[in-house]
């Protein structure tokens, strides 16, 4: 049967094992929420390129319609130059048709442009739709992985729970009041681990003599700070 400071020592390490794992049980929802948020940004990166393909046919199309309108409008100007009336009314019209003609020239270079960009985004969307693919498997996997080892965290805490109480149990009668007492007012600040020769928690060297009683395993104070000690290894 270990003396009272060693059962202390147990009791301080399995709370701070239990706040441990409930500090990682409490994380968890924020580490899913990350995931969560990095998968729905691939999605609506992905959305975006689907979108942005439509709106170059779109335009395309557009484009196409504009350069049908100007064609018929230089054919009318053409038919116009038969029966221009003087000089003047032949330059003018001549001087129309050669803005659209520059007119049509600079959409068909726009119809290119993004037709040559349609063709480059088709190629990459296809592997695009893979990396999406795997986002959405790898966040299916890493939930199923948050959900067993939340469900390993919460096992793991209510063991050292029960450990905690049959060793708070295994406290002689007259310490485990107080023990009791402290743990509740204060948690696990009022233990404090000896090391070498000194209180961890407020760095007042112990006597010899509680030193020796320590080793012995007996319920000891910090002369100084009023925590309940042990022997650290
Ligand atoms: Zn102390």
């Amino acid at each position: 049967m270990p003396g009272p400071a060693v059962i202390l020592k147990q009791l301080q390490h399995l709370r701070s094992l239990a706040t441990d794992l409930q500090t990682k049980i409490d994380q968890a929802p924020r580490q899913l929420a990350v995931q969560q948020k990095k998968l729905a940004s691939q999605e609506a990166a992905f959305t975006a390129a689907q979108e942005h393909l439509k709106q170059l046919a779109l335009n395309i199309r557009d484009k196409e319609g504009s350069i049908k309108a100007t064609q018929a409008q230089i054919k009318k100007y053409e038919k116009q130059l038969d029966t221009a009336a003087n000089k003047k009314e032949y330059d003018t019209l001549k001087s129309e048709i050669a803005q659209e003609q520059a007119h049509v020239a600079k959409l068909e270079d726009e119809i290119l442009a993004a037709m040559t960009e349609t063709e480059e985004k088709t190629a990459q969307l296809p592997e695009h739709e893979k990396a999406l693919r795997k986002a959405r498997a790898d966040f299916a996997q890493f939930e199923k992985d948050i959900q067993e080892r939340l469900q390993r965290f919460a096992a793991e805490k209510t063991r050292a729970e029960g450990e905690m109480n049959a060793a708070a149990a295994s406290l002689p009668d007259e310490v485990r009041p107080q023990y009791q007492r402290l743990i509740a007012a204060k948690g696990t600040d009022c233990l404090a681990g000896v090391h070498g020769r000194s209180c961890t928690a407020c760095y007042t060297e112990v006597t010899s003599q509680m030193l020796s009683e320590l080793k012995r395993e007996m319920f000891m104070h910090c002369k100084n700070c009023g925590r309940m000690l042990y022997l650290e290894d």
